[in-house]
């Protein structure tokens, strides 16, 4: 049993799970005398929310986009937003965030920075900045956008689903430059990646950036200059950076009036030997991919096994050349002999759902919408013979059978030997209306008949969360209790 699907993301589930905790917004004031102040817009959500956010999609991110492991590298970028953190103003600081930094080896101009924290710098931008001002003014940029809560200020603004799909474009594909790249993470549709910063937050975060680089001992006309730097030679992707990085308009005026109400050091940082270092060490390494070649890779690693694009997350798989030879679903053999499910159980958790499985099953293949546990012997190249997945997939429908029908239809697309066994019908998962439709037919992999249950039940966003049990017909009753203690164990919450 293979389960066809494009990658969503379990992060789905977050953003439900958020819909319906909203946390008490803040919006706080800057005291200052000639500069432009700024006040966060409203957030219902909790900061804790950022940081979830922010840390799935970094696991993301990094999956698909190699970090230089250099420590002169590493050095350089971290103490450059170190300084710049610090020189975040008091009232928009926020502890508990996690603010961390890394260079992918990418040759695009672009930098992007994840809710909670985590930033990354393409080397391409690192290469094209004219000084360590410039590399500065995009990173505070970035900041500011963090650092005033702008993705979740956003969600808070939006309900719908589409909107909030749109939302998670905004914030892994919320690149300083060369959105289009960052729009393709995750391979979701592309109206999910149209998302972008308002021109409102974008005005914010020009200001805010110009108070940090002016407050951190930088020239805030660097910013102003690497902004037109970046249209200038953005070429093709110049018109996509103004689509996610909108200026706001006359930005570089803007940033250089503002520039003019700022104590600015008298001698301000420019060019440092630290960065002139670290461009000499960029420039001697090896030619970089982009991103989108990158992300290429990283697909094609991931139609390797399962055949059809299912679960791609083994471990980095795709970082380096798209091996997926450390799959543990592509290196399973099948075994007549299975042992069948221990009765420990262990559990199991991802963002917004937990679920109890056998201590004897593998977790194989987990990708951001998928993850399959089966026992060893009952995986391979063609899916798993005996296990269950969970998963969730975006709907389009408001109607749990009408979803549940569709998302069975691409399932027997992608599994020719079985068949639907009647309807559709009614069940409980989690405390929640659910529906039920049992799949069987003779499987190539063990010969015998197979049993595919699947559970699913619709969530409010449109969001489907389904459970598929798998197991050869003459050990069905061996698997039983199983399956009905994993499925009463899940939960779907934060
Ligand atoms: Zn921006």
């Amino acid at each position: 049993m293979n389960a066809r699907h494009k990658r969503s993301l379990f992060a789905l589930i977050l953003i439900w799970t958020m819909g319906v905790l909203p946390a008490a917004s803040i919006a706080q004031q800057t005291r200052t005398q000639g500069q432009t102040q700024i006040t966060a817009p409203k957030n219902k959500y909790k900061t804790s929310d950022d940081i979830k956010i922010g840390n799935r999609a970094a696991g993301e991110a990094e999956q698909m986009y190699p970090v230089i492991d250099d420590a002169m590298v590493e050095n350089y970028i971290s103490s450059l937003g170190d300084r710049l953190v610090a020189a975040i103003p008091a009232e928009f600081q926020h502890p508990e965030f996690d603010y961390r930094f890394k260079v992918v080896n990418a040759s695009d101009l672009n930098a992007f920075a994840l809710p909670g924290g985590p930033m990354y710098v393409d080397r391409g931008m690192i290469q094209a900045a004219h000084n360590e001002g410039e590399l500065a003014g995009v990173m505070a940029h970035e900041l500011s956008h963090v650092a005033l809560r702008h993705a979740t200020a956003q969600a808070t603004k939006q309900g719908s689903i589409g909107n909030q799909l749109g939302m998670l474009g905004m914030i892994l594909g919320g690149a300083v430059v060369g959105g289009q790249a960052g729009a393709q993470i995750g391979q979701m549709g592309a109206q999910a990646w149209m998302t972008k910063y308002s021109r409102e937050y974008e005005s914010q975060a020009d200001l805010l950036g110009s108070h940090m680089m002016a407050a951190a001992g930088y020239d805030p006309h660097d910013l102003a200059n690497v902004f037109q730097m970046l249209a200038r030679q953005g070429g093709s992707n110049g018109p996509q950076w103004l689509s996610t990085h909108p200026d706001p308009g006359n930005r570089y005026n803007k940033i250089n009036a503002e520039a003019d109400t700022l104590n600015i050091s008298s001698n301000p940082i420019k060019m440092t030997r630290d960065f002139e270092r670290v461009k000499g060490r960029l420039a001697g390494m090896p030619r970089a991919l982009s991103m989108q070649q990158l992300e290429q890779v990283y697909e094609r690693g991931g139609r390797v096994y399962g055949g059809n694009g299912g679960g791609n997350n083994g471990g980095g798989n795709g970082r380096s050349g798209g091996q997926t030879s450390n799959d543990p679903m592509a290196g399973g053999r099948y075994s007549r002999s299975v042992e069948f499910p221990s009765q420990r159980m262990r559990e199991y958790s991802n963002t917004g759902l937990s679920m109890q499985i056998p201590n004897n099953w593998r977790q194989l293949a987990s990708s951001d919408d998928q993850v399959t546990f089966a026992p060893e012997g009952a995986y391979g190249d063609q899916g798993i013979t005996r296990g269950v997945m969970l998963g969730v997939t975006s709907s389009n429908s408001q109607d749990g059978s009408q979803a549940t029908q569709s998302y069975i239809d691409s399932l027997l697309q992608s599994n020719s030997y079985l068949q639907q066994r009647g309807n559709i019908s009614r069940t409980m998962i989690s405390g929640r209306a659910g529906n039920v439709v049992q799949l069987s037919g003779r499987s190539d992999v063990t010969g015998e008949t197979e049993i595919v249950t699947v559970y699913t039940t619709l969530l409010s966003n449109g969001v489907m969360v389904y459970l598929a049990t798998v197991v050869p017909q003459s050990e069905s009753s061996q698997y039983q209790t199983t399956f009905r203690s994993v499925l009463n164990s899940l939960r779907l919450n934060g």
